[in-house]
């Protein structure tokens, strides 16, 4: 397959174009040559931090603040979800994933097993986790089991099973600490909510005398690395820690802003040495799962709070959207356009009346773009998505054709 007559994002931070071309699901070769593109070709966008199936209940609670939204919108409703109602929400969500040029997800939430399925069957890539709570009777064991089972899989090597607590406030120290143990065999990255709220950071601290992070340091849950998502309030020490631990910060700023959460130091987290990511969280705080919406929001967000417009310049955005997700995530050869490296792509149609003149293109990305430019794309050298295509535009993935009768099915068993 050849990509040709495009403009294409290089890892030196540079603009190419040319054409590219990929052969076993890798890009072999990317040849520079004077043309006029009409099409850009990105690295695919790693969303590392959502909870797809909510998909299910976009913008439910809107205007309430976090606890009340969790227990008295979310919660009950979620308190209802079958694997059948999962299965949906969650290919519902990838399908608007991949029509935004995103090729990898991170994904927390019930019946993990039901996502993993749906994202090999679509052809993205992703990671799972069950989801930590001390509450549940016998989710430790549960955790530990399901991490062990999908792992030994060598047809799921695209999907991977991650350890995961929800936070530190819904799980014990027992918990953790066992967790922790058997993570010694499995060796997984942790997936984690971590100072979302100042009141959660606040009473973590009350509570052991530790900040969140300590305290799962601690506990030995980062012992194989992480990716932690918020990071709202967390101090200088916090991000050192997260440093040397080799714990990605997955910045979620959109989610942050319509709970009220505040705004996670990024800057600071960056000069500190952490790599940091984005996240689209779930969708009933955001409200939709576009990548390049949250780098547009990250970029603006960081520059207006220190006023100053040199903060985060548009290439270490699209970074934290590519390479520092591919990074965060562990997955290997991915995140850039290289030969060599996987064919995980996004291929923006720049034929759109905001996308002109292309003086900048980095810029445009960030600031100018949207998931509705995307025209395809690949994962693996396969084509997962292709705009305007007749099958449906999804590489042939059966579900998707009856994906929204599913949905509004599901949505109508939940009394929505
Ligand atoms: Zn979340």
């Amino acid at each position: 397959m050849k990509i040709d007559n495009c403009f294409f994002l290089l890892p030196e931070h540079r603009v190419g174009r040319g054409d590219i071309v990929i052969e076993g699901g890798r890009i072999v070769s990317i040849e520079e040559r004077d043309c006029e593109p009409d099409r850009l070709v990105m690295p695919g966008l790693v969303n590392c931090h959502g909870h797809t199936a909510m998909t299910l209940v976009r913008g439910l609670g809107g205007g309430l603040p976090l606890k009340r939204w969790l227990e008295e919108a979310i919660f009950p409703v979620e308190a209802k979800m079958t694997p059948r109602d999962v299965r949906a929400g969650a290919a519902w969500g990838i399908m608007e994933m991949l029509a935004g040029g995103t090729t990898c997800v991170a994904d927390m939430y019930d019946f993990p097993e039901e996502m993993g399925a749906a994202l090999l069957e679509s052809g993205m890539k992703g990671r799972i986790c069950r989801v930590g709570l001390s509450f549940v009777e016998g989710r430790l064991a549960d955790c530990i089991e399901s991490t062990r089972a999908w792992n030994g899989h060598v047809a799921r090597n695209d999907v991977r099973f991650d350890l995961c607590i929800h936070s530190e406030y819904l799980t014990d120290k027992a918990f953790c600490r066992a967790l922790a143990d058997a993570n010694r065999e499995l060796k997984r990255p942790l997936h984690v909510h971590v100072s979302e709220t100042r009141k959660e950071h606040e009473e973590c601290i009350a509570r052991h005398g530790k900040t969140p992070i300590e305290y799962i340091a601690d506990t030995g849950l980062f012992d194989n690395g992480g990716y932690a998502a918020h990071c709202v309030w967390c101090t200088d020490d916090d991000f050192r820690i997260m440093a040397e631990r080799g714990v990605s910060l997955v910045h979620n700023p959109t989610s942050n802003m319509k709970l009220g959460s505040g705004f996670a130091r990024i800057p600071r987290a960056m000069e500190l040495g952490v790599n940091v990511a984005l996240g689209t969280d779930g969708c009933a705080s955001n409200d939709n799962l576009d990548m390049f919406e949250e780098m547009h929001i990250a970029s603006l967000v960081h520059k207006g709070l220190a006023c100053d417009p040199t903060v985060l310049p548009a290439w270490e955005v699209i970074d934290m959207a590519t390479r520092n997700g591919a990074k965060a995530l562990g997955l290997k050869d991915t995140g850039e356009i290289a030969v060599g490296f996987a064919a995980d792509l996004c291929v923006v149609d720049m034929n759109r009346m905001h996308l002109a003149p292309a003086i900048d293109i980095p810029n445009l990305v960030v600031n100018s773009m949207g998931a509705d430019d995307v025209a395809m794309t690949i994962v693996g050298g396969r084509v997962v998505y292709e705009k305007g295509s007749v099958n449906g535009g999804f590489g042939g993935w059966a579900a998707a054709a009856s994906a929204r009768k599913e949905l509004l099915a599901a949505v109508g068993r939940l009394g929505l």
